[in-house]
């Protein structure tokens, strides 16, 4: 790849938003993994953070609200060479995509997943998202969301994700270095990415996380289970930012047989037009 410029077009994101430096560092992160972009899928929902396919020139997939993984699941499971990487926002992935988010983790398909949290559905104006805290007072919650926060990071360890992460929109050069390490990871990778919306969400902005965050020091090790579950439960006056949990163990395509070949299924000859028509007419 010589010169590695993968912009498009212009955003139709607020100025300001924490959207931007996301997409820049997603742009980064795949110049330096020198991935050329007909190798790489993005795959999105609905949301502001969902518009990245649109904004990233690679392949993109842009599914129904909350539907951006299975498709992705799909691209990987048949196309084993290509860099699958799923961009969509809290509400997209916990809210409307909960039950997708829940069980692409069982399966542990070599996917990176990068969710912008901003605690806010920004892209209808700023109602309570899953992970909105207790008391945060939006338009359509005047008195306060009274409902728990999810915990993401901490719903990821316990279904066995292999690699669970968190960044934050505010220091690029740290997110491009979580997110090289997610889509290098064989497996189901999560990053979880703080992501300030200027526009609708006034308490947790770019100051507030600038006071709380912190980075996991080169003495962490990220293979203990038990001190990631930990870390997990920091929020508040303390949020961690880096790789919380990282193990490698079986991928989907190393547990499923006929998916072992050395070549992708799509390009596997003797699967012929005739058979697969056979094979979905067994599903309609
Ligand atoms: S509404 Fe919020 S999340 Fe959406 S573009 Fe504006 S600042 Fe970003």
């Amino acid at each position: 790849m010589s010169e590695c410029n993968l912009n498009t077009f212009e955003t139709a994101w607020c100025p300001g938003c924490g959207n931007f430096n996301i997409l820049d560092a997603l742009k980064t992160a795949l110049c330096d993994l020198k991935i050329e972009p007909h190798k790489v899928v993005v795959a999105a929902g609905i949301g502001q953070a969902a518009k990245t396919p649109q904004y990233i020139n690679t392949n993109g997939f842009c599914g129904l609200h909350g539907r951006a993984v299975p498709p992705a699941a799909a691209i990987k499971i048949v196309n084993k060479d290509m860099t699958v990487i799923i961009d969509s926002g809290d509400g997209d992935t916990y809210g409307e995509g909960g039950n997708h988010f829940i069980h692409n983790i069982r399966r542990n398909i070599d996917i990176a997943h990068f969710v912008h949290n901003n605690q806010i559905y920004g892209l209808t104006k700023g109602q309570a998202s899953p992970t909105t805290d207790v008391g945060h007072k939006t338009q359509v919650q005047p008195i306060g969301s009274v409902n728990i926060p999810m915990n993401p990071i901490l719903l990821a360890l316990s279904l066995g994700a292999g690699f669970v992460a968190r960044a934050f929109s505010g220091d690029k050069e740290h997110l491009v270095s979580i997110m090289k390490e997610a889509i290098k990871y064989r497996g189901y990778a999560f990053l979880d990415i703080l992501q300030p919306c200027v526009s609708f969400n006034k308490v947790n902005t770019f100051s507030w996380y600038n006071k709380r965050i912190y980075k996991l020091d080169e003495n962490y090790d990220f293979s203990d289970k038990h001190k990631a579950i930990e870390k997990s439960m920091e929020w508040g006056d303390k949020i961690p930012i880096g790789i919380i949990y990282k193990k490698e163990f079986e991928t989907y395509h190393d547990k499923v047989d006929f998916l072992k070949d050395d070549k992708a299924l799509i390009d596997l000859e003797n699967i012929s037009s005739q058979s697969l028509k056979e094979y979905i007419n067994e599903f309609i």
